[in-house]
């Protein structure tokens, strides 16, 4: 079974602008997969499909097995979602946040402290508990959609250019604590511009490109080709 199974996925959005062609994509379980390509490629709708917040026009999507219509609940317990936009509350605690969130999923009090606690420290968070969300940086504020898409502990965390505008210290620490992430046996889907951040992590790599996957391959094939064909990809 694959942690995630997108069979010829299309997507036209109202208004007439199609983001995906023909996807098919197999993600198996325990890989570091990363969607890379430029502004516009498809990678945000992509993940808005898997994630159930956009309708895909045509085609079928498996979480663990779990299609997302048919048993959503059973697909949406399996995914942690990182979106690019924050979307918190910007009057709640730090704490609160991730607390909050665990009541989503029906975890009991004393589980969802315990994890809240474990996963804000692992993030270096846990001095800001009782901040708002509003008084974090934008690299603090990263850190908390991680901590919170955590706190189910999901088999599949999806993330959406997690490190976009994250300065490149803080960008290799949080490299660092999803490597760990991925090694603990969680599987992991990024997106992201930048080539680098795809070559430090990411085992099977996927380029998209005018909503199509136009190569499905993994990092060590992918730079062997690009330095051989002194080929610059346009991932600024
Ligand atoms: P970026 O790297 O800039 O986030 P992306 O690869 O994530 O880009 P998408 O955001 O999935 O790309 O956009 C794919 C295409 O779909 C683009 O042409 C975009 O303008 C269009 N699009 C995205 N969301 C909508 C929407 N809600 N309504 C209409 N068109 C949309």
């Amino acid at each position: 079974m694959n942690a995630l199974s997108l069979r010829q996925l299309n997507k036209t959005y109202p208004g007439g602008i199609t983001a995906l062609r023909d996807i098919n994509l197999e993600v198996t379980p325990g890989d570091f997969y990363g969607l890379l390509g430029p502004n516009g490629a498809g990678k945000t709708t992509i993940i808005g499909v898997v994630a159930s917040l956009v309708r895909p026009t045509t085609g079928t999507v498996e979480v663990f097995g779990h299609d997302i219509i048919k048993s959503p609940w059973d697909a949406k317990s399996n995914i942690g979602l990182v979106p690019q936009e924050f979307n918190f509350n910007q009057f709640e605690t730090v704490g609160q946040i991730v607390t909050n969130q665990a009541g989503f999923y029906g975890i009991d009090r004393a589980t969802a402290r315990y994890r809240a606690e474990k996963y804000l420290r692992e993030l270096d968070l846990w001095d800001k508990r009782n901040a708002t969300s509003r008084s974090l940086s934008g690299g603090m504020k990263r850190r908390l959609m991680i901590a919170r898409a955590l706190i189910h502990e999901p088999q599949l965390l999806i993330l959406d250019e997690p490190t976009a505008g994250v300065d490149i210290e803080l960008r290799r620490s949080m490299w660092e604590f999803l490597r760990q992430m991925n090694e603990r046996g969680t599987t992991i889907i990024l997106t992201t511009h930048y080539l680098e951040e795809a070559e430090s992590l990411c085992r099977g790599i996927g380029i998209i490109d005018g909503g199509r996957i136009v190569e499905d391959t993994n990092v060590q094939s992918l730079l062997t080709r690009l330095k051989s064909q002194s080929f610059m990809l346009d991932v600024t």
